[in-house]
């Protein structure tokens, strides 16, 4: 015989998907459908139900985005369908191309039960697995015309990202809901014969593939085409053989979870993630209720708690689940948020709010973190990760790197403090997997371990929006589970997978330092307005616990808990890997920065209201300084973290002079000279006569530059973007003068395209910094803004501030690995410096920079903060209108002076009225901080509500140093211990030194190590 593979293959291709999948439903009936079309917002599903509904024919259209439609069907199970299963087949005008991109339904009995969800891939209902004739069916749909906005035209600027300005047209046709008769034994034979056909697809010529091929053939001769159901059994009989040949002795073990990445909001907004998760969660418990073996894993605790509020029947089906250990509460963080952009102090609450979730609600802790889809991971999260008890981290989204291919799966992350946590990549490099047969080859084929380790996992199922893992996935995993020619699948908890791992790899690969994303840069600076709000909310609510921290403790006002752990919250879920990062749609971004403002509002009341308290009545003139070092008011010193009646400044006001064109701003510290189009031409710092700016450049220069990236707009700038640019120096308007605090301020208006910006340059006695705020009438279509700085300094690297610290980056592009880092993150300063000169630019709500080695003799260093874009997808919108920036060129800078001054400039002084002597006694700090650069990161209430004071520290500058922390009298030194981050007793961290006469802790601390030290009220 001639073997002719294709023949065969094309046969079981045809006859699956033209005879026998269509055939696994048999006779059908269509319902009687009612339907309610919602003129406005979803509302509860118990008023749903009740809802009055008009006649609805099949076929017609239904649902212009955003909306929501109540389907009623009725339906009468025939008498000669008795004794078999039934289910509601469904299609409410789906294109199963696009799972997770568009309508979905929850489908409800009658009594408000929810059932599980209609998606794409998930079209099916089983209403009885043993009919009786005659029964009637009443089934209720909440379906949602989620419009779709990626995938038929990629990337094309869109109007229906938003309910505002969408269209009222239809979206979606109904094609039918129909009762039939459930074949099961047809299913398995569709489930077998796609499991072997894709297996064979796979497999080398040989013995294995030819036996498959034979089988194969065998089973569709024994099938009657014309009579289905009643030949599958004959034809599932000539595959039992080669289904039953077990796996080889060597064959990779592919650990598998339930999985539906559900987005927090991304191409929706907030408020349909509520939905997706009620109609995801329905399904996958249902799916758990159908099976023995399958295992479901979902992260964040923000979407449980979601559920918990707004669909409890869900959420009680959900933690049942949970204590069965067959729903898997994943990553203990609130949400899967960004990680290079939240501050420190924000990573630590995304663990300590979703572990205390897990906790409470389910009696659990997670050992692991999952982020399968962050923009890039920050070099401080292993500490954090351990400090906060987690054993594993896990993500994929490395795979998507352009240029570099990540040398290892499973390896051992260091982060910039020596902290190590064990990692594991899945080589599917996927988190929607399908386990088809071309999957779990390539998880075979790229796997990086396997001189030593035998396994890696598979997130298995719809995600990007959601529906979850298919009742065809479990089929198909029941089949591979221990199949020759096939790695082996299980269903399996991810904290089994790494015990495994871990022990299969005692020494472990290891990479150090941040995991950069070569992919989706331009998430540093996109949605501006989203990204100043995550800053000022997360550095005025650290100043809302300090102060209410003070008040609490020296006056027993209440704390003000509930308020401070919902503002928390609510900044945590702005955090989610598509929201701060500035790539969701329009509808998301402008609920976002309205969120931003009520949250700044409201922190800033607990602020006021807890000052009251420290300041007493008078009329004083007191000012608060919640930086966790000294700043500065009009020239005068203010000590870190208390509130204090300043005396007058005796600095001398700053000059301002005319040099020819040139301006001349100088103090005692730095002088700073200005072009006549405002531009710093020179900065000098004094003391050394060192000059920070390179001769005959210009610094503070706007650039222009056209920025249309190949794809994926808001994620995305393209290395080319560079090629063309614009340099904005025009003048409108320059104003020059020295105001009534002695600082001058130089004032340059410019135009440019459809946009005007104006910056006021300010430099202020005594301090070596020239800050520059800027107002922005932002008016451009794909351009990216960055303002330029030429630097006198030979770096070698560039100094980023992180988390709980900096990270250092060579300015080189030696290898391919530093190229593909043309931009990259930062928090509120990079400094150059040289072995005794340094230059630093500081920023208020700037995430984004690239740098620039330049050589014309010596070699120079030009620094580019990122200060906006105007990409049109997916909002069209995106950064248009009024933006601020504030900066700062700091002269003579090293990573102390540099941390000094970011601080200030997020959280600038406040002045208030009071009593001198109340506020002397009342507000100094309750914990003072000593050692060369260590630094308060937070003082506040124990989470628990004990009424103890957790004081968090960190060493900032990278040096091994001592610790000191001299405590109030009204806080009990010699019970004080340091704990864990999240607030409890642990071995992992340093022994406190303790003079309790004194109320002096002290201990050793490493670089960039973070402790937090609890310590109960005398
Ligand atoms: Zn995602």
């Amino acid at each position: 015989m001639h073997d002719d593979v294709s023949l065969t293959l094309g046969r079981v291709r045809r006859v699956l998907t033209e005879r026998i999948r269509p055939a696994v439903h048999g006779p059908r009936l269509p319902m009687e459908v009612r339907a309610h079309r919602l003129p406005g917002e979803p509302v509860p599903p118990d008023q749903g139900l009740g809802l009055e509904h008009d006649p609805y024919e099949v076929g017609t259209p239904w649902g212009p985005a955003w909306s929501t439609t109540w389907f009623r069907l009725r339906g009468e199970i025939p008498q000669q369908w008795a004794g078999q299963p039934v289910e509601a087949l469904i299609d409410l005008g789906f294109d199963v191309n696009m799972p997770g991109f568009q309508c979905e339904a929850l489908v409800y009995l009658p009594d408000g039960t929810p059932v599980k969800s209609l998606n794409p891939r998930n079209q099916w209902v089983r209403v009885s697995d043993t009919a009786v004739g005659g029964e009637a069916v009443e089934l209720h749909l909440e379906a949602a015309a989620n419009p779709v906005l990626l995938d038929y035209h990629p990337f094309l600027p869109t109007q229906e990202g938003d309910v505002q300005t969408s269209s009222p047209k239809p979206l979606y046709t109904t094609r039918h809901m129909d009762l039939a008769v459930f074949h099961p034994e047809v299913f398995e034979l569709a489930s077998d014969l796609t499991v072997l056909l894709e297996l064979v697809e796979q497999l080398p010529e040989g013995a294995r593939r030819g036996r498959i091929l034979t089988a194969l053939d065998a089973a569709l001769d024994r099938v009657d085409l014309q009579r289905i159901p009643e030949t599958a059994s004959a034809g599932r009989a000539e595959l039992v053989e080669v289904l039953q040949a077990p796996a080889s002795a060597s064959a990779h073990t592919i650990s598998a979870i339930g999985h539906a990445h559900i987005d927090s909001a991304w191409l929706w907004p907030v408020r349909e993630t509520i939905r997706k998760v009620a109609r995801t969660s329905s399904s996958m418990t249902e799916l758990i209720d159908a099976t023995d073996d399958f295992l479901y894993g979902m992260s964040s605790a923000q979407q449980y708690a979601w559920l918990k509020e707004h669909r409890p029947e869900v959420f009680a089906r959900v933690k049942q689940a949970v204590q069965e250990g067959r729903f898997v509460p994943l990553g203990g963080m609130w949400v899967e948020s960004d990680t290079t952009m939240p501050s420190g102090e924000s990573l630590v609450r995304q663990f300590l709010h979703g572990q205390r979730f897990f906790e409470s609600e389910f009696g659990i802790r997670c050992r692991g973190v999952w982020l399968p889809d962050s923009f890039g991971y920050s070099p401080a999260l292993p500490q954090l990760m351990r400090r906060a008890g987690f054993e594993w981290f896990f993500t994929q989204k490395i795979s998507w790197n352009q240029v570099n291919r990540f040398p290892h799966h499973s390896f051992d992350w260091e982060g910039i403090d020596g902290s190590r946590v064990f990692t594991h990549f899945p080589p599917m490099d996927t988190y929607n997997a399908q386990l088809s047969g071309e999957e779990l080859a390539r998880a075979d084929r790229q796997f990086r371990e396997h001189r030593t380790s035998t396994s890696s996992v598979a997130p298995t199922g719809w995600g990007d929006g959601g529906g979850g893992t298919t009742r065809e996935m479990v089929a198909a995993a029941r089949r591979v589970a221990d199949l020759e020619g096939s790695p082996k699948v299980r269903w399996e908890h991810p904290d089994d997978f790494f015990s495994r791992a871990r022990a299969e790899l005692p020494e472990p690969p290891v990479w150090v330092g941040e995991l950069y994303l070569e992919l989706h840069r331009a998430t540093l600076t996109s949605q501006h307005g989203t990204k100043r709000g995550n800053r000022r909310t997360e550095h005025l609510l650290v100043a809302a616990e300090l102060w209410s921290t003070l008040a609490a403790v020296r006056t027993g006002a209440d704390y003000p808990y509930e308020a401070l752990e919902t503002l928390w919250e609510t900044v945590l879920l702005h955090q989610f890997h598509d929201i701060l990062p500035g790539t969701s749609i329009a509808w998301v971004h402008r609920e976002a920065v309205e969120t931003y403002a009520r949250v700044e509002d409201e922190a800033r009341k607990i602020i006021d209201g807890a000052l009251d308290m420290l300041a007493g009545s008078g009329t004083d003139h007191l000012v608060a300084n919640a930086a966790p070092a000294p700043a500065r008011l009009h020239g005068i010193e203010l000590p870190a973290d208390t509130l204090t009646a300043p005396g007058s400044s005796s600095a001398p006001a700053v000059e301002l002079r005319r040099d020819g064109e040139d301006l001349l701003l100088e103090n005692s510290l730095v002088r700073i000279r200005l072009d006549d189009a405002g531009h710093v031409v020179s900065a000098v710092e004094l003391a050394t006569g060192r000059e920070a700016i390179v001769a005959g450049e210009r610094a503070n220069v706007l650039r222009l530059h056209q920025d249309f990236p190949n794809m994926w707009d808001a994620w995305d700038v393209d290395r080319f973007y560079r090629n063309t640019v614009e340099v904005i120096d025009g003048v409108d308007e320059l104003t020059a003068e020295v105001d009534a605090a002695g600082a001058a301020v130089v004032t340059v208006t410019r135009s440019f395209g459809s946009s005007t910006v104006t910056q006021r340059l300010t430099l202020e006695p005594e301090s070596r910094m020239l800050r520059i705020e800027q107002e922005t009438d932002w008016h451009e279509a794909e351009k990216f803004l960055k303002a330029v700085f030429p630097l006198q300094v030979w770096a070698t690297e560039t100094i980023a501030e992180t988390q709980f610290g900096v990270q250092r980056r060579p300015t080189h592009t030696n290898t391919s690995w530093e190229a593909a880092k043309f931009e990259t993150s930062m928090h509120r300063f990079v400094l150059v410096e040289e072995e005794d000169f340094g230059v630093a630019l500081v920023n208020d709500s700037i995430y984004g920079f690239d740098v620039t080695r330049d050589a014309d003799g010596e070699v120079t260093t030009t620094v580019g903060l990122s200060l906006l874009r105007a990409p049109r997808f997916p909002d069209p919108e995106t950064d248009q209108g009024l933006q601020h920036h504030c900066l700062g060129l700091v002269v003579g800078a090293d990573v102390t002076s540099a941390t000094v001054e970011a601080s200030a400039l997020n959280i600038p002084p406040v002045e208030i009225a009071g009593d001198a002597q109340t506020a002397a006694r009342l507000g100094r700090p309750l914990a003072q901080v000593e050692g060369p650069a260590v630094l308060r990161s937070v003082v506040k209430l124990a989470a628990d509500r004990s009424g103890d004071v957790v004081v968090r520290v960190y060493e900032s500058a990278g040096r091994r140093s001592h610790a000191e922390l001299t405590l109030d009298p009204a806080l009990d030194a010699e019970a004080a211990r340091a704990v864990s981050l999240l607030e409890e007793e642990t071995d992992d961290v340093p022994e406190l030194t303790v003079d309790s006469q004194a109320g002096r802790l002290s201990w050793p601390i490493r670089p960039f190590e973070v402790t937090t030290v609890r310590i109960p009220q005398a």
